[in-house]
């Protein structure tokens, strides 16, 4: 992978690493999410005191909305509150985010919520979330001069990693399990030679990358060794949000969590907008949502204990199907803190879910949002949310990518000749 040129200066850690100053914008270092134990920025994801995971540190200088307003609209926009450098807009990604933020009357009306918005992430470049984490983690390996681009996959991200070292023309390996949808294999398979099929599941997937990562040098897993850098991209869902609800935060979001990466910098980006001014400091809740096939937070929290038992997986909701999620615990306290919750569904329900976004309001969603609907639709219904605020409602993936999900569910409604008196026997509407 070629490293960017130099901007002015570089310095050289500890480790040996060579960087650019600059090379992360305003972060300042990675910080333990434990212990709080600082270290300097580099290829990293684990406390050297007490083995915990670490996270990016900034010190932010002011940002006001109008110079983010002036970005582009991708989530470059967002660049001073990322560990990129500030020239990012130069190097060749896939350039994600700035979808689209839908009031959802229909499906408001439909369970009885009288302001929802529909967050539609479905529309980036490789039609999920994980075009904004890959964005960022792609930025970090080619500071630190990585030679391969790879990660362990659910599909979608596997989808990201391939499409996004393409066109920055470097070196991709992605890893799935080997039961994954078809079109998430193909949507990988189209941008890389190296999509590698893994007998067994993610838990399994996930491990053989941490083993690679530890033998071979200069291999940047986007959500292993560049976990920190990956993991800022999802920030951009929360700072997407407030801003085109007029820079003010939601009283209640409904994400969809696997490794619960996503839902803890959702929390993390409206903390960040309340400290920088640039929105209002005021009460939201954070809801999860899961599969009953594969629901190890939700468990914890509804038993009301601090430690996640994994789990084996067993979903038609694969994209998130981690049965020992990285960040389950630091979930867990985010959804007890605001007030919220984590709900499971069962596979019918995420079905249901699917169809009902989609005879609503137009949008076609995967499994994932299928559950992230269905969960809300249990929240309501069980009383665990206030209809009465405002809602918004994540959907992180395309529902193209897992048509065998419903594709019993849905098809023509009748098989006619092609006359007039054959569609009128038929009685359609
Ligand atoms: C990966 C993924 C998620 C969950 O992401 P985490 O950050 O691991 O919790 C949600 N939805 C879709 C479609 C995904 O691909
Ligand atoms: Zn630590």
């Amino acid at each position: 992978m070629r490293r960017r040129p130099p901007l002015s200066n570089v310095t050289e850690t500890s480790a040996g690493t060579v960087l650019r100053d600059g090379a992360f914008g305003n972060a300042t270092g990675l910080i333990c999410r434990e212990c709080g134990t600082t270290q300097e920025l580099g290829p990293h994801y684990a406390c050297l005191e007490c083995f915990g995971p670490l996270e990016i540190a900034y010190d932010f200088p002011a940002v006001t909305r109008e110079q983010i307003e002036a970005g582009p609209a991708n989530i470059w926009r967002y660049k001073a509150l990322l560990p990129v450098p500030d020239d990012i807009e130069s190097s060749p990604n896939t350039e994600p985010g700035f979808t689209r933020l839908l009031e959802a009357h229909n499906l408001g009306r439909e369970l009885g919520v009288d302001k929802l918005w529909v967050k539609d992430d479905s529309t980036n470049p490789t039609n999920s979330f994980k075009d904004r984490v890959v964005a960022c983690a792609l930025s970090a390996a080619v500071e630190f001069g990585s030679k391969v681009f790879a990660c362990p996959s659910t599909g979608n991200l596997a989808n990201a990693v391939a499409a996004a070292g393409a066109r920055a023309g470097i070196k991709t390996v992605v890893f799935i399990p080997s039961n994954l949808e078809t079109p998430k294999q193909v949507n990988s398979a189209i941008f890389t030679e190296s999509l590698v099929a893994v007998e067994g599941n993610y838990d399994d997937v996930n491990k053989l990358a941490s083993e690679i990562a530890g033998e071979e040098d200069g291999w940047a897993f986007v959500n292993v060794n560049v976990r920190p850098f990956y993991a800022e991209g999802s920030k951009t869902l929360g700072y997407e949000i407030a801003e085109q609800l007029g820079w003010r935060l939601p009283d209640q979001v409904v994400i969809p969590v696997a490794s619960g990466s996503q839902l803890t910098k959702v929390d993390k980006s409206f903390q960040e907008l309340i400290k920088l001014g640039l929105v209002e400091d005021k009460p939201y809740k954070i809801y999860g949502a899961q599969a009953e096939g594969c629901g190890p937070v939700a468990t914890a929290f509804k038993a009301g204990v601090d430690a996640i038992r994994p789990v084996k997986p067993d979903t038609i909701a694969k994209s998130l199907a981690i049965g020992n999620p990285a960040d389950g615990i630091y979930v867990l306290d985010i959804a007890r803190r605001t007030g919220g919750a984590v709900e499971e569904v069962t596979d019918d329900q995420i079905r249901d879910g699917i169809v009902l976004l989609a005879r609503t309001e137009g949008i076609f969603t995967e499994t994932a949002g299928g559950t992230t609907v269905a969960v809300l639709k249990k929240l309501v219904e069980t009383g665990q949310l206030d209809t009465s605020l405002e809602t918004v409602v994540i959907n992180t993936g395309h529902g193209l990518k897992t048509l065998d999900a419903i594709s019993d569910r849905v098809g023509p409604v009748a098989t006619i000749a092609p006359t007039y008196d054959a569609f009128a026997a038929a009685d359609i509407v």
